[in-house]
């Protein structure tokens, strides 16, 4: 048997609606299709404003210039992450101060955020993991107290709720990605999320190369101009066409997904309740949207067996995030802190095969090579 660690999922509508788009002769941003899925997020999740990005990357790049992100702020992120999320604000020229991880949960741990905060620090950039989500409550608070923004890196958390509140509706502003190794995916894609009326203009003119480009096809202006800074995050509708199938089908996409997360866990909690491996931790306030299925090893050493063995059964299991903080282009930028959880879960993380198509067969035979590996 082979089995691959991704494989994109198609509903069969795609390339209807790509045609469509196609067809309707306007095929640059913000078409009828990218219309569309503004809408579904703006009313599904009550995000005040949703903006179609071509990445996440590009989303969380857009947030960096809407919070004024520049050489000499500090912004608080967790060194287990993507280098997407620290690399939006490092190119405004600001200095990342990396936090740890909770012992047992991935996501930042949002007691020992305070500590970091001094008065240079600009906005916290949680990471919610798995798409589990992060203490939001604890870390809204903090941004309270301390006047600071929360930018959500929600790059895997489509569909996933804390306290029943949607991530990606919490912070001032969060970032959402559609690539091709998502829940929902348009191949590149991503969105950013405004819930904070302050950003939402600008946030408009920065998307459009840093004019008002938007406003003048809503009619509210009679001549549009370069009024900021920008770039050009905004997708072609093409992107947006397929994207919208996807979402079309989101509810048999996420119990396809969520059945697959139960498979796992039911065939590997007695190697959890044997104390061979760990399995993610759900906190009470988050709900699992089925973003990824990992198990943690003891050490590194046996992460690496195990994934050697899973290879030679034909199985692509993959290891996740290197920590940032010792990465070779910030190591030398880090303040020196030890962030031991980060490390441990750098070392000890293994995440699954996990794809809609992926059958309870090939599920049956991953199990079963991982029991026979601890046996
Ligand atoms: C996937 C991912 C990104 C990057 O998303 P792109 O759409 O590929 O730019 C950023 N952060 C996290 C946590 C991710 O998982």
């Amino acid at each position: 048997m082979r089995i691959g660690f991704n494989k994109p999922y198609l509903t069969g509508k795609e390339i209807d609606y790509i045609l469509a788009a196609v067809d309707s002769a306007k095929i640059s941003g913000d078409g009828n299709f990218t219309k569309k899925c503004h809408e579904f997020f703006e009313k599904k999740y009550g995000f005040k404003k949703a903006l179609l990005t071509t990445s996440c990357t590009d989303a969380l790049e857009m947030a960096a210039i809407l919070i004024d992100s520049q050489a000499g702020d500090e912004i608080i992120i967790p060194a287990y992450t993507f280098v997407s999320t620290p690399n939006a604000f490092v190119l405004r020229g600001a200095k990342i101060v990396f936090a740890d991880s909770y012992s047992d949960n991935p996501n930042i741990d949002a007691d020992k955020i305070e500590a970091l905060i001094t008065p240079k620090t600009k906005a916290i950039v949680p990471v919610h993991y798995a798409g589990v989500a992060c203490d939001m409550d604890k870390i809204m608070a903090l941004a309270a107290k301390y006047n600071l923004l929360v930018v959500e890196d929600a790059a895997q958390c489509i569909d996933s709720f804390y306290k029943g509140k949607p991530l990606g509706a919490i912070g001032h502003l969060a970032a959402f990605s559609f690539h091709e190794t998502k829940n929902i995916i348009s191949g590149e894609g991503g969105m950013l999320t405004i819930n904070d009326e302050r950003f939402l203009q600008r946030a408009e003119i920065i998307r459009e190369k840093g004019t008002n480009r938007s406003q003048f096809f809503r009619g509210e202006i009679d001549k549009y101009g370069w009024v900021d800074i920008g770039s050009s995050f905004l997708p072609s509708d093409i992107l947006a066409a397929f994207l919208y199938a996807q979402l079309e089908n989101i509810e048999n996409i996420q119990t396809r997904r969520k059945k697959i997360w139960q498979n796992y866990f039911d065939g590997l909690k007695e190697l959890e309740k044997s104390g061979r491996i760990s399995l993610a931790k759900i906190p009470d306030y988050a709900t699992n949207n089925a973003h990824m299925f990992y198990l943690l090893c003891k050490d590194l050493a046996e992460r690496t067996k195990l994934i050697d063995y899973l290879k030679e059964k034909g199985v692509n299991a993959v290891f996740h995030y290197l920590s940032l903080h010792s990465s070779p282009f910030f190591k030398d930028k880090h303040d020196g802190r030890a962030l031991p959880n980060t490390d441990s879960f750098a070392d000890r993380l293994v995440r699954l095969p996990f794809f809609y198509e992926l059958t309870d067969a090939e599920q049956d035979y991953i199990i079963d090579a991982i029991r026979n590996f601890f046996k």
